[in-house]
């Protein structure tokens, strides 16, 4: 048998050895107890680009809030911000609530199971379409994200960069081509468990406990640490900012932000490109009409979005009860209130411990 076509039959076997390995020793996670196309909606839009164990305590307590997608569909933009406060890149709960409008309008409100429909909708892209079709209406599809690509880089000891179209097109075809007609959930389930578990990101695969071991490329040719092979082209921008905490006795300003772009719609401290000094940090205090009456720097902090890096510096400053109407787009609550009702995203965790520091 030619090297080539002995690599073809040992990857036949791939699927048993997935499956019967997932069987045995998957995870116990909330969205895996109860399956439905909703939950694994919710559960596949909040893993993006977040970790398992951050997600599980907010699965649960968004399900409550939004049990279905009719709830979803009409929720209000507050409630949802606030339920979503913590796990971060906010587009994807508006997405959320965008795609549970259009499955009720367009779909009657049924989740639909074919790739083309779930592709229609916002916020889908092609691995939460397959993961719904496959995980949820266990339609033969592949559901390929960044673990199966690494899992199956390795697996083939592909040396090609996985971020580039051609390399993901061609792994995708690869697991499209295996996908078991009867077990297509557990298959596809099994892969990404396998690359959370055994086969992981930025480490040492653990090859010596691995069911695929004996028909794994990567790990037959000693390259599989190697592996995948990533051109990254994008670096961040880095932008500086100066973050304002300002406070009159127990309430705090916050601003809420413009409707469209990076943290859209959601509430902040006030904040401003560049390094302020003291100086300028109540100055603009005063342009937004307050009197300050004491002021204290505050520890530098640091957030990182997708493309752009924030380098905060902050003060916090006390001003005079203020007499006058506050400026469009800002609210200034109560400590309780703000943090029961308002969702300030995590770039801005930092500074949330200020909202009862004592001033000199
Ligand atoms: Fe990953 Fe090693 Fe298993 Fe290959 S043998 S799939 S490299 S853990």
């Amino acid at each position: 048998m030619s090297d080539r076509n002995r690599v073809s039959a040992d990857l036949a076997k791939l699927p048993d050895l997935i499956v019967s390995w997932y069987r045995e020793n998957r995870r116990t996670l909330p969205w895996r107890e109860e399956v439905s196309p909703y939950r694994t909606l919710l559960s596949e839009i909040m893993l993006q680009q977040t970790r398992v164990e951050a997600v599980k305590p907010y699965f649960e307590r968004f399900l409550a809030a939004f049990p279905d997608v009719a709830t979803l569909a009409d929720a209000d933009d507050e409630l949802l911000n606030k339920r979503w406060e913590g796990l971060g890149y906010y587009s994807r709960a508006r997405n959320l609530k965008k795609c549970a409008r259009e499955i009720v309008d367009r779909f009657g409100g049924v989740i639909p199971s074919t790739l083309p429909e779930l592709l229609s909708l916002p916020g889908i892209g092609p691995y939460t379409a397959g993961a719904i079709a496959a995980f949820a209406y266990g339609r033969p599809v592949a559901a390929v994200d960044g673990n199966v690509l690494r899992v199956t880089a390795r697996i083939t000891a592909e040396t090609g960069d996985v971020l580039s179209p051609a390399v993901k097109a061609k792994l995708t075809d690869l697991v499209s081509s295996l996908v078991p007609a009867d077990a297509a959930s557990d298959f596809g389930q099994g892969l990404i468990e396998l690359g959370a578990l055994v086969c992981l990101p930025n480490r040492p695969p653990k090859c010596d406990v691995c069911p695929v071991r004996d028909l794994c490329q990567g790990h037959a040719k000693g390259i599989a640490d190697q592996l995948p092979v990533r051109i990254k082209k994008t670096e961040r921008k880095l932008d500086r900012r100066t973050v304002l905490v300002i406070r009159s006795g127990t309430r705090t300003l916050l601003h809420k932000r413009p409707a469209r772009g990076l943290l859209a719609g959601l509430w902040e401290f006030p904040n401003y490109s560049g390094g302020f000094t003291e100086k300028e940090a109540l100055d603009a205090v005063k342009a937004l009409g307050f009197e300050p009456l004491r002021v204290r720097p505050l520890d530098p902090a640091k957030h990182l979005f997708t493309h752009i890096e924030w380098r905060m510096t902050g003060c916090l400053v006390l001003v005079a009860e203020p007499d006058f109407p506050l400026p469009e787009g800002y609210v200034m609550p109560e400590t309780d209130d703000l943090l029961s009702r308002y969702a300030i995203p995590s770039a801005f965790a930092a500074y949330v411990r200020y909202l009862s520091a004592p001033l000199p």
